[in-house]
């Protein structure tokens, strides 16, 4: 049967690495592969392409026609920390030589410096150094006028010798690391149209969190953009677990700023009410959608309502986790990861909230908070809020139709 591309004695397939997992007791370990090779064949056949795969240790092999589009698509599963297209060859040094000469020959010509990076499984024949000499030398004589830097090469190969022959290789891509998608039980994120929670979104999932998104929709309180901001930062998010639809509730928030007008509540605690109400919504909803913890992309000091003192205002009487993944970082840092996953917009369009007075509470005090919340039956409000859910599916960055 031909498993991938094959040529002559050689064939063509794509290496991926685990990080973490590498930590984990056998059993364990074994599960988690499970799930990685299930998630890795669910992106692979979302976008049309068939795999199979081996799996020496340390290692996960797919052979399968069109290696550089599995290799684009199993970059972005979580719990892989690196990619490479390989050329798998023989075990001989002949086939070595051969295997990283052929690469060479088209990243090399004169004047280019190159290395040549050896590891071997068992510590029988060539020792590394060795065959490191071996396979240069070889690439030296094929390709004149190059010269050996081993400190900063222009190009590099690479060669591990296993078991089962050898692969040779000259560039690794990085993959998003992490656990896979999961592994670690469902959460629900509270997902905004902003910069921040979808990142927090995609470190949930990076976790191994099986997640799913809650927008709250404020309506005519909210820019006009903000929903389908939202929405759209949902589906571009769909492409990180690739092969599993991802579910987004949207829940109607604007009785709550209704109510908060109508009966004076003091617009410098509204920040604080709305994000308690957020999570109000979120626990009442995790019951019907078995989630275990609620994420969101809050960050100390960004804003006046995420002040410490705030912060634990906002998740009192929660009875799930409140994770925050962002707490720590810095804008620019949230930005740049923002970028990478891509979900960063450079013009988001209208996403004011017409809710944010001038000057939010900083240190609100949970008493006023709570006397507020009864004046206004909040219970009822949140109850209200989950009583007509929207769901809007996404699947390898596409929104599904509404069935
Ligand atoms: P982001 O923080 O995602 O950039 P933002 O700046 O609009 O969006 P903040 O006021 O900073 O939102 O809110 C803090 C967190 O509260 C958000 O990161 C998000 O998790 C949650 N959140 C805010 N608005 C909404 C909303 N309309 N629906 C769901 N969650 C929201
Ligand atoms: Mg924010």
């Amino acid at each position: 049967m031909q498993t991938g591309e094959e040529n002559g004695s050689s064939q063509r397939l794509v290496m991926v690495r685990y990080g973490e997992l590498f930590l984990k007791s056998e059993p364990v370990k074994h599960h988690f592969i499970g799930l990685l090779l299930r998630n890795i064949g669910k992106a692979l056949s979302a976008a049309g392409l068939q795999g199979h795969y081996e799996t020496p240790r340390g290692r996960i092999l797919i052979f399968g026609k069109e290696p550089e589009k599995i290799a684009e698509i199993v970059s972005r599963i979580f719990g892989l920390v690196d990619v490479s297209i390989c050329t798998k060859t023989g075990g001989s040094i002949d086939d070595l030589c051969t295997a990283a000469v052929t690469l060479a020959k088209s990243h090399l010509s004169a004047g280019m410096g190159f290395a040549v990076r050896a590891k071997r499984q068992q510590k029988t024949g060539l020792d590394s150094q060795v065959l490191g000499a071996r396979i240069g030398s070889a690439i030296y004589e094929a390709i004149p006028g190059l010269h050996v830097d081993l400190d900063h090469p222009d190009y590099e190969v690479f060669v591990e010798v296993r078991d089962f022959g050898g692969l040779v290789y000259d560039s690794r891509t990085t993959a998003p690391g992490g656990l896979p998608w999961g592994t670690q039980g469902r959460a629900l994120v509270l997902l905004s149209s902003g910069i921040d929670s979808p990142v927090a979104s995609w470190l949930a999932m990076k976790r191994g969190c099986e997640i799913v998104h809650l927008h709250l929709d404020g309506r005519r309180w909210a820019g006009c953009d903000v929903k389908s901001a939202a929405i759209e930062n949902h589906r571009r998010l769909s492409r990180w677990c690739a092969g599993n639809p991802l579910m987004m509730v949207i829940a109607n928030s604007e009785p709550l700023y209704d109510r908060m007008q109508e009966l004076r509540i003091p617009p410098r605690y509204r920040c604080v009410i709305c994000k308690r109400f957020m999570l109000q919504v979120a626990s009442r909803l995790m019951k019907n959608e078995g989630a275990l913890a609620i994420f969101t992309g809050e960050n100390l000091g960004q804003v006046a309502s995420q002040t410490l003192a705030n912060l634990s205002v906002i998740s009192d009487g929660i009875p799930v986790p409140v994770l925050r993944p962002l707490i720590t970082y810095d804008k620019e840092e949230i930005i740049t990861l923002a970028r990478r996953i891509g979900t960063f917009d450079t013009h988001p369009g209208d996403l004011a909230c017409r809710a944010v007075p001038k000057m939010p509470a900083t240190a609100a005090i949970l008493e006023a908070i709570l006397e507020c919340e009864q004046k206004m039956d909040i219970a009822a409000l949140v109850e209200q809020a989950c009583s007509e859910p929207e769901y809007i599916t996404a699947l390898n960055s596409e929104i599904l139709p509404a069935t």
